[in-house]
């Protein structure tokens, strides 16, 4: 008894220190948001500053000075795409900078730390190795776990209703409603149903709404012109024969969540540490307060997939494993002069509570920020009617000129632009928001040439700087 307790006892130590000394951490760190978030800039600024790290003071690690080294790796998993950032990095940092292409699937990077432990005792310690596996996947896929819970009749009838309130839909829901489901499936009509559909995600996601799902229809990938990207929502007729195009248009449908949605979920969201949700705030709140209200709802939704038990299917797959921390980003925050940062990062937290209070939410440590991954803009206060404005200045991507501009103003108080009641009354960023479109100034990260980015280190140090 006590002699084979002390050897268990013993031995378990000795295992305890051998796993601390090599087991090497891995941190899986999401980033995903709806399509022109920001993906692709941010991952690509977070890797460019974190592997020179001069500037990052807001990185706890890195101003103490603990991060020794920090470097790529190649990722463990051999068949997904590796993130291309030599590709993003060298569009960005070119003679004549452009923006990255956009994320268009799931893909990952391994970037591997090595750091000193905290504390007085770190230092006799030795440095640790810990890997950071950055995956990145359109938003729109996550949108997709909502319709897992539902049938092709329920989801066809909830998407007209939503459809049938948008101008952008009116052609579809035209050719939708003409439609007999009853009758035998003719598959050129079924692709022309499916292409009028597409062709409204695509205007409805322009137009700033963010509920486009299915998600792989604007983001098909290799996917495209299969059948289970070729259906559509339409009204249900009294009765449908097994060759009817009611039927099929439910088979394809059925298909896709089982074999395009839960696959997704399986391999890579499951696996997911840390997350973080990036939001194109600024557009949605100059597009007016529709698609504010509508990306307020999507947030709700995002925080629905993080939460246990939200859907049958997540909860037998992660088996009460949970993410443990969120952060909602508004990005491109150098549209704005910095006097205005606290009002757009006000606006991000007021709308992150109440996305979680809507999804009922409670678990992860959740918070929000504002963000610019990569500052393509410098303050500039120009005199305008005998009034000085806080104005931005940057190289417009249309003419290549410099020019100062003013977005417009944001509201000091969250509560007046985010009250239903105030719906239509007020427009914000309604001055020269629309034509401020600025092209990438050069990356650098050179000290005393401004700043590369604006609080992407602060982001750092919330997702993974308690590990650092
Ligand atoms: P993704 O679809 O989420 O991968 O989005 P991208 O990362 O490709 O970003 C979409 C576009 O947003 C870029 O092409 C830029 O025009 C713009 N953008 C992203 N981040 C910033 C930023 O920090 N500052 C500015 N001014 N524009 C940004």
């Amino acid at each position: 008894g006590k002699l084979t307790d002390g050897l268990n006892r013993g031995v378990e130590g000795a295992l305890a220190s051998v796993s601390e000394a090599y087991l090497e951490p891995v941190i899986r760190l999401g980033v995903t948001g709806l399509s022109r978030a920001g993906k692709t800039v941010f991952i690509t600024g977070l890797v460019a500053n974190l592997l020179d790290r001069g500037r990052m003071p807001q990185l706890r690690a890195a101003a103490e000075g603990r991060i020794e080294t920090v470097f790529l790796q190649p990722q463990p998993d051999v068949t997904l795409p590796r993130f291309d950032y030599e590709g993003h990095l060298a569009a960005l940092t070119g003679d004549d900078p452009r923006w990255p292409a956009s994320t268009r699937a799931v893909s990952e990077l391994r970037l591997s730390f090595r750091v000193q432990q905290a504390g007085w005792l770190g230092g006799f310690r030795g440095p640790r190795t810990l890997h950071l596996d950055v995956i990145d996947y359109p938003g729109e896929w996550l949108l997709d776990l909502a319709l897992l819970d539902k049938s092709y009749a329920d989801w066809s009838e909830d998407t007209l209703a939503r459809l049938d309130k948008r101008p952008e839909a009116k052609e579809f829901m035209a050719v939708a409603r003409a439609e007999d489901g009853s009758l035998p499936l003719d598959e050129m009509r079924a692709q022309a149903l499916a292409a009028r559909f597409t062709a409204y995600l695509a205007a409805a996601r322009a137009a700033g709404w963010s509920d486009c799902t299915p998600g792989r229809f604007l983001l098909p990938g290799d996917l495209a012109g299969s059948p289970v990207l070729t259906f559509a929502p339409l009204p249900r007729p009294s009765e449908a024969s097994r060759t009817s195009l009611w039927q099929e248009m439910e088979r394809r449908y059925e298909g896709y969540k089982s074999k395009v949605v839960k696959p997704f979920f399986r391999n890579h969201f499951s696996r997911i540490d840390r997350q973080v949700v990036l939001v194109d705030a600024l557009g949605a709140i100059h597009s007016g307060p529709q698609a504010l209200e509508d990306l307020r709802r999507t947030m709700a939704e995002i925080l629905t997939a993080f939460r246990p038990g939200s859907n049958g299917f997540l909860s037998k797959l992660l088996l009460g494993k949970r993410v443990e921390k969120i952060l909602f980003a508004a990005t491109k925050a150098d549209h704005l002069h910095h006097t205005q940062h606290g009002a757009l990062t006000g606006i991000m937290q007021a709308m992150t509570r109440e996305a979680r209070d809507r999804a009922a939410f409670a678990g992860a440590e959740v918070a929000a920020m504002s963000l610019s991954s990569l500052r393509a803009t410098v303050e500039e206060t120009v005199g305008r009617n005998g009034d000085a404005l806080d104005c931005v200045r940057g190289r417009l991507l249309s003419t290549g000129k410099q020019a100062a501009m003013y977005p417009g103003e944001l509201p000091s108080d969250p509560a007046r632009l985010l009250s239903p009641a105030r719906e239509g009354a007020e427009r914000w960023l309604d001055s020269e928001f629309s034509l401020m479109s600025f092209a990438p100034s050069r990356l650098n990260l050179r000290p005393g040439e401004g700043p590369p980015h604006i609080r992407l280190d602060r982001a750092a140090e919330f997702l993974i700087g308690d590990r650092l």
